[in-house]
Formats: structure tokens, sequence, C-alpha cells
């Protein structure tokens, strides 16, 4: 019997082997897919503003400079359309470093309140047409291992997102609060509202829901994708609720840091 035990053990580990690399060989696999889509992604992306440019510099150069007038609005196009292109290639690279962003080494514990604070205060002068409000529900301090800087931008990502997508009504609502052992922000938009089937979507890179207006708003569907990617790294969440024709809340979530215990 042990002449039939041991083929069978033996072939089981090596079965076990066999799925091993299996599955390794489907991760590399699903890496390279995510690098090919990426590369397609935005090369779509770049093709329309290069196209645009490069139709503008042969309408000069066939007979365009001698009239003032073209020669301006080839001018001021070329250079909308590299700003475009140069806002891309700089929140590509923003995306690229949130996706490999190492967050385990050394955390910066950063307080949340002035963070919020300050960000509050600066894009409100950027917005002056709107009505903000900011609700903090805090007692006291509350701190997160997430970097200053990289909170800012999330923050300013999403405000910039309500102010954008706002229509009539221009409120801008802000709000802090413990919810269990996270803290949650909110931010909260009265404008167009997103419609259900696109809410899982929106996180997605370059998805925009109306193509011809994010255009003409500057957007170019990668700031939320950077949301996601950030705060994942930071073992948070992002959360959107939201109501065509009646705004959006998004949400971000972040463990609460407590002080180390000491016994
Ligand atoms: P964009 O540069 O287009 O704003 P984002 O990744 O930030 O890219 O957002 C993706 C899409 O999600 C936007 O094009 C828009 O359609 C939708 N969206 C994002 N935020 C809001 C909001 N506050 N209200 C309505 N729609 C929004």
């Amino acid at each position: 019997t042990d002449d039939r035990v041991k083929p069978v053990a033996y072939n089981k580990e090596l079965n076990d082997l066999g799925q091993v690399q299996n599955q390794t060989m489907d991760k590399v696999q699903g890496l390279i897919y995510a690098q090919q889509d990426f590369v397609s992604d935005v090369s779509h992306e770049l093709r329309t503003p290069v196209a645009i440019v490069k139709g503008h510099l042969e309408l000069l150069n066939r007979w365009g400079k001698d009239d003032p007038e073209v020669l301006e609005d080839s001018i001021r196009s070329s250079l909308a359309e590299i700003s475009r292109m140069e806002t891309l290639v700089n929140e590509m690279l923003v995306l690229t470093r949130a996706e490999n962003l190492n967050v385990t080494s050394q955390p910066e514990i950063t307080e949340v309140l002035p963070i919020i604070e300050r960000v509050y205060h600066d894009l409100q002068m950027v917005h002056p047409d709107f009505s903000w409000t900011f609700d903090n529900d805090l007692d006291q301090p509350v701190e997160v291992a997430v970097r200053a800087d990289h909170l800012e931008q999330l923050l300013i990502i999403l405000i910039d997102n309500a102010s954008k997508y706002s229509t009539d009504r221009k409120e801008i609502h802000l709000a802090l609060a413990k919810a269990g052992t996270w803290v949650e922000i909110g931010v909260q938009d009265f404008g167009q509202g997103i419609a259900a089937e696109d809410l899982d979507r929106v996180f997605d890179r370059f998805y925009r829901v109306d193509k011809a207006r994010a255009h003409r708003t500057g957007g170019n569907g990668l700031g939320l994708s950077i949301v996601k990617k950030m705060v994942a790294a930071y073992g948070g969440q992002v959360q959107v609720e939201s109501a065509l024709g009646s705004g959006s809340i998004f949400r971000l979530r972040f463990p609460i840091c407590r002080p180390e215990k000491t016994e």
C-alpha cells in the first residue's frame, strides 16, 4: 500500500505546484492586459488633441498664416489642446504613482481638520460664485495615516468636480464626521447628478458621462480614478450617492489612527 500512497502524495504536490504556477501566470497575464489597456486608453486620449494641433499647423502651413484671424484662432486652439495634453500627461503620472504608492513603510500621520479647512478656504476663493458650507461634527482632533498633500489632492479633485458639474444651484457642502473607527469626509453638490447606470463607471480611467461637456469643462476622466487608487492605497474607501438632476455626494473614509498603547 505504501507504494501506492507515495506516488499519489507526490503527484498532489506536483499538482499544487502546477496550480501555483498557473495562478502566477494568470496574474502576470492580467498585469500585461492591464498595461496594454492603459497604453491603448492613453493613445486614444492623446490622438484627438494631436490631430487638432496637426490640423491647425497644416492649415497655417498652406495659407492660413497670411490671414491674421486664422492665425490667431489656430494659435489659440493649438495652445488650448497642448494645455489639455499637458494636464493629461501630468495626471497620468499622478495616477501611475497612486497605483504604486508604497504607504506601508513610514506612514505620515495627518490631522484631518486643518487640511479640510485649508482646502475649503482656498477653493472658496477659486469659486466665489458658489455658496459654501462646512459641517464639522468632530469633538476632538482626528488623525489618519495619509500624506497631507495626498489628502489635499483628493479633496481638490472632489470639490473641483462638484463645481464643474453644478448647474443652477451653485452650492458646495463639506462635512466631516466620525463613523465608528473611521473618519468620513463628504463633498456634496446639487448639480446635474449621475445616472444609476453610470455610477459604477465614474471611477474608471477616462470614463466621462458626457464627453462633449467634459471636453468643455476641461475634464479628462482621470480625477476619480486617481481618487479611487489613492484611497485604496491608504486602506480607505470612496463612495458616491447621486440622483440625476439633484446632485451628488462623494464620501471619503479613512481608518482613524489611534495613538500607540503604552503598557
Ligand atoms: P473628469 O475630468 O471628466 O471630471 P473624473 O474622473 O473626475 O473626470 O469624473 C468622471 C466623470 O464622472 C465626469 O466626467 C462626470 O461625468 C462624472 N462626475 C464626477 N463628479 C461628478 C459630480 N460631482 N456630479 C456629476 N457628475 C460627476
